[in-house]
């Protein structure tokens, strides 16, 4: 039987390696629209300095079960020795900023910071866990709600406003008043609904069964390390665009594979236990079919035959972000080292963060910063003028008001990536469930993979292909 998979990011590549993983070898067939794999992974190398630059997923998180997935991807794929790991010592780790009433404020990282008043906060942390230890459960049990909600019901206002919607920003730039709690919190939030409270709820499910994600995933030396030395993040060396290139090198090498690029899908049709794929105008016939496609393109592409599915798939949004790489030849421009800083939404710049490249990986004596802008608010700051010339303004007139430099960089490298992340607003999980419900019910041959599903991470991504490709009847 023929597998085809739509789309060559990380999603549709990884789906493939699994699948070539299976014992009983089918034929597989890879569809990309663009002249080049990889989709929104781009590394790009500064040709006068060689500091790496990357235009989408830079770091990677270690831990869960997606993490594991991809440590032991990037192993069987003999790239572990490129792995920069970040350890939870690191200045980097420790150190976290937030933008907010107009100052620079650092998180706090230490038991002592808890009990301190820090700004942008008004009191000691400590009394947001005595609010949440305090207030009862919500008056009518919740299906869903924003995580800015939650985390307001729970343990103050200023926690969701400076604490949880600027990491909100920086993981998927959105707005924690519309994004659902089940985007980062689904445990948790079950758990206070069932026990009243979030401290409550982790220690009364203590002695539930917990999945332990070392039971599920076979640990290897690599993955060990990545634990025994407490890894917080990690990069690759070189750029993360070196996962999907290796998956390609592996795939090239294997005859029942076809990679196809400047391959576009215009139309998919499913007939009795056949799907019929329109490729530049030729119909491909396949048994199943792997989409990765960002879920607009696959509503439009279905909505001929499955219009109710076509309304559920495009009704789920994606925003713009603007990718602003810096590079000055000054290594000591950072007042503060760290990871970076993000913006509280209300500080309303336009800026979603800046990530210090420069204190995470080597950057040969120069401060290499990384602003991240417009996501859910790009409309609002660039539906006037939307030029790389506009935005670079901004963000360099931010980068003076934040971080203090006012200097010019000597390299300003702009990217804008339209649609390019999946916001998982409040009701996502109940509408991803009908979605799979309308598949399985009317028998089509099609699996739902990439960042629309099951997480908008690199990890979340790839565990979903893994998934699909290790569950598909062969
Ligand atoms: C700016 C930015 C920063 C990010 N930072 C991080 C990070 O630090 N860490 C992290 O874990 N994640 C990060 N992410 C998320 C991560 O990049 C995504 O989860 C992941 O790359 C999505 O992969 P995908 O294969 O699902 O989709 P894509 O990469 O979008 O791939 C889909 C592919 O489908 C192709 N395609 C589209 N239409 C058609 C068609 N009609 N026919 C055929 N092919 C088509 C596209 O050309 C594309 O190559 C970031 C994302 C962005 C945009």
């Amino acid at each position: 039987m023929t597998v085809s998979v739509l789309g060559g990011g990380i999603g549709g590549l990884s789906a493939l390696y699994y699948l070539t993983l299976r014992q009983n070898a089918t034929k597989i067939k890879l569809f990309e629209a663009s002249s080049r794999f990889g989709g929104w992974i781009k590394s790009s190398k500064d040709d006068k300095t060689n500091v790496v630059f990357e235009t989408g997923p830079r770091s990677l998180r270690p831990t869960g079960i997606p993490g594991l997935a991809t440590l032991q991807l990037i192993e069987n794929l003999g790239i572990e020795d490129l792995v920069v790991p970040v350890h939870r010592s690191h200045v980097a780790a420790k150190n976290r900023m937030v933008y907010a009433k107009n100052q620079l404020c650092m998180m706090p990282n230490s038991l002592k910071g808890i009990f301190t008043t820090i700004p942008p906060f008004t009191k000691p942390l400590f009394y947001a866990g005595i609010k949440d230890l305090f207030t009862g459960k919500s008056k009518v049990p919740l299906e869903d709600e924003s995580i800015y909600d939650f985390i307001a019901r729970r343990f103050g206002e200023e926690i969701a406003q400076y604490a949880i919607s600027p990491v909100i920003c920086g993981i998927c730039a959105g707005d924690a008043k519309e994004i659902s709690v089940k985007f980062l919190f689904k445990e948790i939030f079950e758990k206070e609904q069932k026990y009243g409270g979030v401290i409550k709820g982790i220690f009364k499910s203590r002695k539930e069964k917990v999945q332990d994600a070392n039971a599920v995933t076979a640990n290897t030396e690599f993955t060990k390390r990545a634990k025994i030395e407490g890894w917080s993040i990690y990069r690759m060396q070189d750029g993360v665009e070196i996962i999907p290139k290796k998956i390609v090198e592996h795939l090239q090498n294997n005859e029942n594979v076809e990679l196809n690029l400047n391959s576009t899908c215009e139309r998919i049709t499913f007939k009795n236990d056949e799907v019929h794929i329109l490729i530049n105008g030729n119909t491909q016939i396949s048994k199943h079919l792997i989409s990765t496609l960002p879920s607009f393109t696959l509503g439009n592409l279905l909505e001929h035959q499955h219009p109710i599915l076509a309304k559920e798939l495009k009704s789920i949004q994606y925003v713009d972000v603007a990718v602003i790489n810096l590079l000055y030849n000054n290594e000591d421009l950072l007042k503060q080292k760290g990871f970076g800083v993000l913006v509280a939404p209300s500080e309303n710049l336009g800026v979603l963060g800046v990530i210090f490249d420069s204190c995470i990986v080597d950057s040969k004596n120069n401060t290499v910063l990384t602003v991240m802008s417009g996501g859910k608010w790009f409309d609002k700051h660039y539906g006037k003028d939307s030029s790389i010339q506009n935005i670079e303004k901004v963000a360099l007139e931010n980068i003076s008001k934040i971080l203090d430099i006012h200097e010019k960089p000597d390299v300003c490298l702009t990217h804008l990536n339209r649609q390019c992340i999946p916001q998982y607003i409040v009701g996502h999980h109940a509408r991803i469930e009908r979605i799979r419900k309308y598949i399985a019910e009317n028998k089509l041959s099609l699996s739902l993979g990439g960042a629309a599903s099951d997480g908008v991470g690199v990890n979340d991504v790839i565990l979903s292909s893994k998934r699909i490709a290790e569950q598909l009847v062969l």
